[in-house]
């Protein structure tokens, strides 16, 4: 079945890997990130089905304009995946107080503006449905992570509860990868030699968009809630 699925950070990695699979099963997308030009690019690849809006996570009225971007041009939202997020790692004893607010900005507050938009859309329809990417470092946390590792566990109990309040019809996924081949191992890790072995080993982001593809697609009464996809090499 076609689903309207909307997308943030669909400008690089994980996200672009997961809206040109979704387009690729036909499914119509919805792309939200800042930097305009890649979604222009995105979405002129994936053809009709594709529309996009430069989106800050981290302004509200930008996830509602994506949302109702989605109900305007589709008719209806089945699937917000929020996928948007940074990491910034460095010891606590950096006292980087401006990465730390950084991120639970985007990564926090980014999948609450997401769910303020989305929910009462799914509610009126009976259905939706919540992806969010979360991460590996929540599982297992690692020096330089705490900050980082934190958000994206506060977002795991968020999802869980608010999949305990979703009831019939509503679906909460999470999905946490591992070390992914994109533009965050590169931008987050300033150690070169951690940079390095990160690289290494890394996955493809299309490993991501397949196991996003995997829930989405179960029959609607299937609730998918945590997907986990790491590098085999990854300890
Ligand atoms: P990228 O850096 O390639 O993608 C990050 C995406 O987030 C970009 O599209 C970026 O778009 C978007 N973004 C960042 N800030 C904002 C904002 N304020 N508003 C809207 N969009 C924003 O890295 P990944 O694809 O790897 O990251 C995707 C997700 O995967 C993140 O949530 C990350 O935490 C998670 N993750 C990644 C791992 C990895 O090893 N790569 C491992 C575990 C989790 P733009 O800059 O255009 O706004």
């Amino acid at each position: 079945m076609t689903k309207v699925i909307a997308v943030t950070g669909a400008s690089s990695g994980i996200g672009e890997a997961t809206a040109l699979r979704l387009a690729r099963a036909g499914h119509q997308l919805v792309l939200g990130a800042r930097r305009e030009d890649r979604l222009a690019d995105l979405a002129a690849r994936i053809g009709d089905r594709a529309v996009f809006l430069r989106t800050d996570v981290r302004r509200r009225g930008d996830m509602a304009a994506l949302v109702a971007l989605a109900q305007e041009r589709f008719g209806r939202l089945d699937v917000l995946v929020g996928n948007a997020g940074i990491g910034i790692v460095a010891p606590l004893d950096d006292l980087g107080v401006e990465g730390w607010e950084d991120m639970i900005d985007v990564n926090i507050k980014g999948f609450l503006y997401g769910v303020a938009a989305a929910l009462p859309v799914f509610r009126a329809q009976g259905t939706g449905h919540f992806v969010t990417t979360l991460s590996t470092a929540g599982l297992k946390v690692v020096p330089g992570m705490a900050v980082y590792a934190g958000t994206k566990n506060a977002v795991r109990t968020m999802s869980e509860g608010l999949r305990q309040e979703a009831g019939a019809g509503l679906r909460v996924t999470t999905v946490s990868p591992g070390v992914t081949a994109t533009d965050f191992v590169s931008s987050s890790i300033a150690a070169p030699e951690v940079r390095a072995s990160y690289e290494a080993m890394a996955i493809s982001p299309d490993a991501i968009a397949r196991a996003v593809e995997f829930a989405i697609d179960q029959p609607a009464d299937v609730d998918v809630n945590e997907i986990v996809v790491r590098p085999t090499a990854q300890g």
